[in-house]
């Protein structure tokens, strides 16, 4: 952050406001931490601030400090429609665009408050008063503790703020092995312990929580797995039925993707999942190295996110989107043979 926009931020949290925190929608773990973080944090600096999700989010996630608070766009729409026209500051966490907030675009372009981005992903967008933009950083939780630090106001991390802030690192940095973990975001954990985030007892309840569904779903999304080595590619699909078979709850696919990039020599692994409700493919993908998903969800399935890390749509059926992602991907096989 440069030291205009701290300024300007001081400045702004130094009259009583009315401020509303969002997360991108179907938020993750980064996303809720951050929110929840930075909620903890301005209410502690004396401010009235709610936290308004697009919809709603995993149950891995609902055990964090401050959830029982957070407002669900969607299920209480009213009450968050008016948070947001009354707010007099918008946060908008760990996304670039307000195209990600879903149906509460059209509500947020109405609104009057002044915006500020805290967000890692690529190419931001240009509606923020203030934008902290660093797409080097390992996750926006990362950014929020920044955010705190350049406030001077780090003795205000409580344990609640460190568990929320600790949870989105621990999340987005898939347990602090991706790309993105420096030395800094090691430190700033090791920070975030010091001031009461459990490890163990946070780890636990992201990962250790499965329900036997969950993890059956898991054997059929392996077995589905098409493996492609001349292309060094691994895709999973999943459709509506087979999710259903498995009682299948928000959440219970997070991190399947990740299996294909576990295979020697595939550097590119995506996952397909049904959406009949929404009449979509959603789709996850990831890489290692310099292969950026993050331009090919741009340029072929209406997505984005970072090099390493992206999700896109597609709006035909599954059979034929899967056969336009083998047409696109003939496209890359020089790249992905570098
Ligand atoms: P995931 O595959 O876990 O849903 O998302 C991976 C990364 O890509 C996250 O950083 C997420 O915010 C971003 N992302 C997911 N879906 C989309 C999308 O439809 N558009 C854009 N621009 N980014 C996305
Ligand atoms: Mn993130």
């Amino acid at each position: 952050m440069n030291p205009e926009d701290i300024t300007t931020v001081k400045s702004i949290l130094s009259q009583p406001q009315k401020i509303a925190i969002i997360p991108h929608k179907n938020p993750d773990g980064d996303a809720m931490g951050s929110c929840l973080a930075l909620y903890g944090f301005l209410k502690e600096m004396g401010q009235t601030a709610y936290v308004v999700a697009p919809n709603d989010y995993p149950k891995f996630l609902k055990w964090m400090p401050e959830n029982d608070s957070v407002i669900n766009f969607e299920r209480e729409n009213p009450k968050a429609v008016r948070l947001l026209e009354e707010a007099t500051v918008i946060f908008t966490l760990d996304f670039n665009d307000l195209s990600r907030v879903g149906q509460m675009e059209t509500t947020l372009k109405a609104v009057t408050a002044d915006f500020i981005m805290i967000d890692h992903h690529q190419q931001p967008s240009d509606y923020a008063k203030v934008t902290y933009s660093d797409v080097t950083m390992s996750s926006t939780c990362e950014m929020v503790y920044n955010f705190i630090q350049y406030l001077g106001e780090t003795d205000a991390i409580t344990k609640d703020i460190a568990t929320n802030l600790y949870t989105g690192i621990m999340t987005d940095t898939g347990s602090f092995k991706y790309r993105s973990t420096s030395s800094k975001t090691h430190r700033v954990v090791a920070e975030l312990i010091d001031r009461g985030a459990e490890n163990m007892e946070i780890h636990r309840q992201v990962f250790d929580t499965n329900s036997p569904s969950r993890l059956h779903l898991l054997g059929v999304a392996l077995s589905n797995m098409v493996i492609l080595p001349e292309y060094r590619t691994a895709y999973i699909t999943l459709t509506q039925e087979e999710l259903d078979a498995y009682d299948y709850k928000k959440g219970d696919t997070e991190g399947f993707v990740n299996y294909g990039l576990t295979l020697e020599g595939i550097i590119f692994a995506l996952i397909f999942i049904e959406n009949k409700e929404e009449g979509i493919i959603k789709i996850s993908l990831r890489s290692t190295g310099d292969f950026s998903v993050n331009e090919f969800a741009r340029n072929h399935f209406d997505g984005g996110g970072h090099t390493n890390a992206a999700g896109g749509r597609s709006e035909l059926g599954m059979e034929e989107t899967i056969s336009r992602f083998n047409d696109i991907l003939k496209t890359y096989k020089s790249e992905l043979n570098p």
